[in-house]
């Protein structure tokens, strides 16, 4: 069952705003079963809008349209899918009171303008907007068979609209589709390629797709089946193949992030941490350890510094300069264990790239480890991925301790 949606309005296609009613509602549709083929953001322009419509209604089963339904001259939803299916627009008795009943609890006269908006294609209902002037628009079609909802731009009136009145009004997909994500760190995105090799190829079910963001490679396993037990099923066996070839690596389910993990495990075995950190982190393990108070708890000591001339013996290079620091902590019983990392420098590396250079290091009672995360790329990655290195050699030592 497939489904499509189109975003209007030239304020997103000029770049001026972000089209977020198409991923919201694709979430929606994908949890409900529906396959999402295709999003489509169009400008305020009669000929196009005409010609998406009419092409989407040939292919999708479902047509979920947002934007255009204001009661300005350039919102012109309404009449063009009046035009794109010959019909007359009508005026909507019941959407013109609400309309009317609107302006006066506002205490404000309707402007005539507003008037547009009760109008809809003939062969249409209305959908009830309760929180705006704009009603929507369902329109259902025979041939091929389609339904067509449309709803406002603004986002909050188009969630409420989605979720209260259109879902009820969609055909029930014969589907059910379950999406859960393994996240892992360590790998690069062709290395999890290398290593997933088959579970990763298309037409498979569930379907394994792997996307990288801030040197965190997301694997998501979506599932398709008549119900969710089986979708369920599937989705357990491909999990467990993943888990036997990246090991380690898959650090968390969902939403979660590497340093939440590490401090829920610091949690349980009630360690703290300090923090010593120059420019390759650049205070970011500082931030995220100070996210909460789960995660500040675990915060023994934190302290950012430009150079290791700042703390120490201008003559000694920063490793020593941090080793001495991060022993001093311990001894003196400050944190279990301290995450450290070295100035940055800005080099060219011997292919005439610009390369960030530095390192992290990790530092316990029994544990001293330290890991290059010099990179080629910009300044806010390097520290992403330099971040996440300390935590998690962290999170995998402690992984080991306890076995
Ligand atoms: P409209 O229904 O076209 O009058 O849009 C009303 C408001 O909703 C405007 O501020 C738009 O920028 C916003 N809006 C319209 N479409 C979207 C979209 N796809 N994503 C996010 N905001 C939108
Ligand atoms: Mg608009």
């Amino acid at each position: 069952m497939k489904a499509e949606i189109i975003a209007i309005g030239s304020e997103l296609t000029c770049g001026a705003r972000l089209d977020t009613n198409s991923q919201w509602l694709s979430r929606e549709l994908e949890g409900r079963g529906w396959t999402v083929q295709r999003h489509t953001t169009v400008a305020d322009d009669r000929d196009a809008m005409v010609r998406i419509y009419q092409e989407a209604a040939q292919r999708s089963h479902v047509v979920l349209i947002t934007g255009g339904l204001g009661p300005t001259l350039d919102d012109i939803t309404r009449e063009t899918l009046a035009e794109a299916f010959d019909q007359k627009l009508v005026e909507d008795t019941p959407s013109l009171q609400h309309i009317e009943a609107l302006f006066q609890s506002r205490g404000r006269e309707m402007p005539e303008r507003n008037k547009v908006q009760a109008l809809r294609p003939e062969f249409s209902t209305s959908i009830h907007n309760a929180n705006g002037t704009a009603p929507g628009i369902l329109m259902k079609l025979d041939n091929p068979p389609c339904t067509i909802a449309v709803m406002p731009g603004v986002p909050a009136e188009m969630r409420s609209m989605f979720r209260e009145q259109v879902v009820e009004s969609l055909p029930t997909s014969d589907v059910v589709t379950r999406r859960s994500v393994l996240k892992t760190f360590g790998y690069g995105e062709s290395d999890a390629e290398r290593l997933l090799g088959d579970l990763t190829a298309r037409g498979r079910n569930p379907e394994v797709g792997i996307t990288a963001s801030q040197a965190v490679i997301s694997l998501s396993i979506t599932a398709r089946a008549g119900s969710v037990d089986e979708c369920e099923l599937l989705t357990a066996a491909v999990r467990e193949q993943i888990l036997n070839r990246l090991g380690d690596a898959v650090y968390g389910e969902g939403d979660a992030e590497l340093h939440d993990v590490l401090v829920a495990d610091l949690l349980r075995r009630d360690l703290t941490l300090a923090l010593l950190e120059s420019s390759t982190t650049g205070g970011l393990l500082g931030q995220w350890f100070t996210e909460t108070e789960n995660h500040a708890s675990r915060l023994a000591f934190s302290q950012l510094y430009p150079s290791a001339a700042s703390f120490s013996d201008p003559e000694l290079d920063w490793e020593a300069a941090l080793r001495n620091r991060s022993a001093d902590l311990l001894h003196a019983g400050a944190a279990d264990f301290v995450l450290a990392s070295s100035p940055a420098a800005l080099v060219t590396n011997d292919k005439g790239v610009p390369m960030q250079q530095g390192r992290v290091i990790v530092v316990g009672k029994e544990l001293d480890v330290s890991q290059d995360v010099s990179m080629t790329g910009n300044l806010a990655i390097f520290r992403q991925r330099a971040a996440r290195t300390a935590a998690n050699l962290l999170r995998l030592y402690l992984l080991h301790a306890a076995k």
